[in-house]
């Protein structure tokens, strides 16, 4: 076989990051654009020693498992890229993906693994959306035909990224991640921007000077953010805008302006103008209420965020006279969840903003058995006899790390704690799996949750009960 070869197979099963898997004569090909039960023809676009690439050209015979993608953007757009494939069977294969994982990586065979829970919600899920304004992306084929040069308007994207490419923007009229108003919204700010030539910013040149609109909206409030990010503090600009979007949109409670010169791409800002509303929307989760503002972290799926959490205060068989450490305690929200089944929780975490929010979410629930400790897991675990003193020795660990996972010696932290049980929440069953290998020595595996936060995205969180 070589590149450019021209085959048609039958899919098998789903690879990763939406890949599909066939066998050709023993050889694996994963191939892209296509679905488990397709039958393809398939364009072989890389040959290795133990596997080959290649991508569908074309359906013959589409796949049982297909459904009708509901967005026009959808094949383009980065936001969602498994809208084609029906929803029961992306659960399936996120539960798929954590058993592979914890056989290939983790080591441990024969693990039970509960089904995946479903979101409630597959649409309209996110209580945030962060589009970016970019300089509208061309085809090569539009370019040729010289179609839409030297017009402003014409130039002017504001929408999420183009698959795999974090420098071409989709301009967008259409997204069903969060909701209707949020994409009105959109669209009477595209309008407004074009409409008095408001410049976007370029990470070439650094100059021009919309970057990002982030929109929050509470699943349980209503309450509703709108944080323009732009690269200059314009305050006549805000304020124009600022009264032209509550005229249009009344139930917008918060609009406020992130000013950033930095080159990252990120809708932070160095500096923040709030120009109507408190800065903030408050939302629930369970008994509690959080107060979000524009740049405070906080699970996107507020309702499957709930899930996740009831699901870890399950698996982690609290007592009342129990002392839990919650490690990559963000926000306080577990900290906070299972407050009232224990005696204390103590966080960690090393971002302070995210510290000084735990503190004041605790305040404001009146919540007073939790306190959040400041600082690297590794640097506060490995003073472990410090932390000991102060706190006492803990029951039941939580640990909610980043997609990294956890370092070697914040493991070997743990494993010194010695706790009853661990609960280990991951948003990356691969890191997680490696960790749970070093754990598994002293720790068995009671049970495996799969919860799915992202609908149509190949992301699964993931959570597993170790006792000792
Ligand atoms: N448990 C929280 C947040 C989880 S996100 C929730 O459910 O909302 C992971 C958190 O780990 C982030 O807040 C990040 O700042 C923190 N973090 C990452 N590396 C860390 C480290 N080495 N020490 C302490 N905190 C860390």
């Amino acid at each position: 076989m070589k590149r450019g070869d021209l085959l048609t197979l039958t899919l098998e099963e789903f690879a990763f990051e939406g890949k599909s898997i066939s066998r050709v004569e023993g050889l694996v090909v994963f191939v892209t654009g296509a679905v488990p039960g397709d039958i393809v023809r398939v364009e072989l676009t890389r040959i290795k020693k133990s596997f080959c690439e290649g991508r569908a050209l074309e359906i013959l015979t589409p796949s049982l498992l297909r459904e009708n993608p509901v967005c026009r953007y959808f094949g383009t757009c980065g936001g969602c890229r498994w809208q084609n494939v029906r929803y029961e069977a992306q659960l399936a294969f996120k539960r798929r993906h954590v058993i592979d994982a914890l056989e290939r990586i983790g080591g441990v065979g024969g693990v039970e693994v509960n089904e995946t829970i479903g979101s409630a919600r597959t649409t309209l899920y996110r209580n945030k959306m962060e589009f970016s304004f970019g300089e509208r992306w061309r085809s090569a084929a539009e370019l040729a035909e010289g179609s839409g040069t030297g017009d402003r308007a014409e130039d002017f994207a504001l929408g999420l990224h183009v698959a795999g490419r974090y420098d071409r923007v989709l301009d967008i009229h259409e997204c069903w991640l969060q909701s209707e108003l949020s994409v009105r919204i959109v669209n009477a700010v595209r309008e407004y921007a074009t409409g008095h030539g408001l410049p976007v910013y370029s990470p070439h040149t650094q100059a021009g000077y919309l970057r990002n609109l982030a929109i929050r909206q509470s699943a349980n409030t209503g309450e509703v953010m709108v944080n323009l990010v732009t690269r200059e503090d314009r305050p006549e600009i805000m304020s124009a805008l600022t009264g032209e979007l509550l005229q249009r949109f009344p139930s917008i409670t918060t609009v406020c302006n992130n000013i950033t010169d930095r080159l990252a791409q990120v809708a932070l800002g160095d500096r923040e103008v709030v120009y109507h509303g408190p800065g903030f929307i408050s939302e629930w989760i369970g008994a509690r209420t959080y107060r979000i503002s524009a740049n405070s972290f906080f699970q996107t799926n507020t309702l499957q965020a709930e899930r996740l959490y009831d699901e870890a205060r399950r698996m982690a068989r609290l007592t009342p006279g129990e002392i839990v450490y919650d490690l990559y305690s963000g926000t306080g929200t577990i900290a906070l969840h299972i407050a009232d089944d224990v005696r204390t929780v103590v966080g960690v975490e090393q971002v302070s903003a995210a510290v000084e929010d735990a503190r004041r979410n605790a305040a404001m629930n009146g919540v007073e058995n939790c306190s959040f400790i400041t600082g690297d897991i590794r640097e506060v675990l490995t003073a472990r006899r410090e932390m000991l003193r102060a706190h006492g020795a803990p029951g039941v660990v939580i640990i909610d790390p980043p997609r990294a996972g956890m370092h070697g010696d914040v493991v070997r932290a743990v494993l010194a704690l010695d706790p009853r049980r661990i609960v280990y929440i991951s948003c990356n069953p691969a890191t997680q799996a490696r960790d749970i290998a070093l754990l598994t020595p002293r720790y068995r595996i009671e049970e495996v949750q799969p919860v799915d936060m992202f609908p149509h995205t190949f992301h699964i969180e993931n959570i597993v009960a170790l006792a000792r």
